[in-house]
């Protein structure tokens, strides 16, 4: 199969939103009149983001999940996307099943893909995400203030942990592995959260090196200090559910089984977690409960914009905890 027929058979699809799609020299789009473009552009290096015995399905859906989720931390509805692909060789049942991961959570968002470019060599995906936002809505870094509560979507740590029993750290049963390997190759993008928070929330990130390093650009570009509390840590939504207490969510039950520490590390500084971060005047606690529910996505109260600057992780007392959390850095 040559590559004309390879980009007709797996990636070209009539398309609704964009004015033209795959097949020219160049995609047209027609952002709605007056809106803002968000774009944003990320690279997945097999060895490096994924092992080539990852589904192919599921490598398809995480590569446009990581965009989409650029997009909801700005706050931005998706439009449109490119892909940019280098292929070893061209394998139908592999093709098949990365366009169909790929195209079915593209569908799922009203994304559609309307370009890209394909060429051999050794395998790397990368995509471009077009939406929009409207003008002065967008969710920044650099508008955290001192005061405003700090916010954690769906739950962290849970790639991590999926990690380490690949690496023969944590053993897990069967289960929990299920659960924890599938957030880590099939992460949910939270664009119905970043789109409600339109307004609500003065910053955002979103959590892929890690929830404290990611924070720290929240902190450093909007020259600001944290409070991070971890009693959010002691127990899991379904535990707190039981208990009857308020169940927001924060850790799954597989975290909460792990030793103190292990949850420290891998909620707190894990990755690939692909949440919303974000922090919201005290004021508006029931808008953003509001646009939790109006995303049904949960979200956990974490902690606090401090005018000290710095980074400061409490223990469920109060008591400052002294040690390191190490994020990701590709080049650290
Ligand atoms: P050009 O030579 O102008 O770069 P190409 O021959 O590379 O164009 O691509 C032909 C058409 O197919 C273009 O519209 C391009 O956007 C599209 N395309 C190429 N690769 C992909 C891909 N992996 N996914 C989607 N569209 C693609
Ligand atoms: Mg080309």
């Amino acid at each position: 199969m040559g590559e004309f027929e390879l980009i007709e058979r797996y990636f070209k699809r009539p398309t609704q939103k964009a004015v033209l799609g795959v097949g020219d020299d160049c995609a047209l789009l027609a952002p709605t009149p007056g809106m803002q473009l968000a774009i944003s552009s990320d690279m997945l290096v097999e060895g490096r983001h994924f092992l080539s015995t990852v589904d192919p399905a599921r490598l398809g859906h995480k590569a446009l999940a990581v965009n989409l989720s650029d997009l909801a931390a700005c706050g931005a509805t998706p439009i449109a996307f490119t892909l940019a692909l280098s292929l070893p060789r061209v394998d139908e049942a592999w093709l098949a099943g990365f366009s169909s991961g790929l195209l079915q959570l593209a569908d799922a968002h009203g994304c559609e893909l309307v370009g890209g470019d394909t060429t051999q060599g050794p395998l790397n995906i990368c995509i471009t995400v077009f939406g929009e936002v409207p003008p002065g809505d967008a969710l920044l870094r650099h508008n955290a203030q001192v005061g405003d509560d700090i916010y954690i979507s769906g739950t962290v740590g849970d790639a991590r942990l999926a990690l380490e029993v690949f690496r023969g750290t944590q053993s897990l049963d069967a289960a929990g592995l299920e659960f924890a390997r599938l957030r880590m190759e099939r992460p949910t993008p939270r664009v119905a959260l970043g789109t409600a928070l339109r307004g609500v929330a003065n910053a955002a990130i979103d959590v892929s090196d890690g929830l404290l390093g990611d924070l720290g650009h929240i902190l450093k570009r909007s020259g600001v200090g944290a409070q991070i509390d971890t009693a959010w840590l002691q127990s899991s939504n379904t535990q707190r559910h039981s208990a009857g207490l308020e169940a927001d969510a924060g850790i799954s039950p597989w975290l909460a089984a792990l030793s103190w520490n292990k949850r420290l590390d891998y909620a707190l500084a894990g990755g690939d977690d692909y949440e919303l971060c974000f922090t919201a005047p005290v004021e508006q606690r029931e808008m953003v409960h509001a646009a939790a529910w109006e995303s049904d996505t949960p979200v956990t109260r974490i902690g606090r914009i401090t005018a000290q600057q710095g980074l400061v992780v409490l223990d469920p007392h109060g008591q400052p905890i002294a040690r390191r959390f190490a994020s990701f850095d590709h080049f650290a």
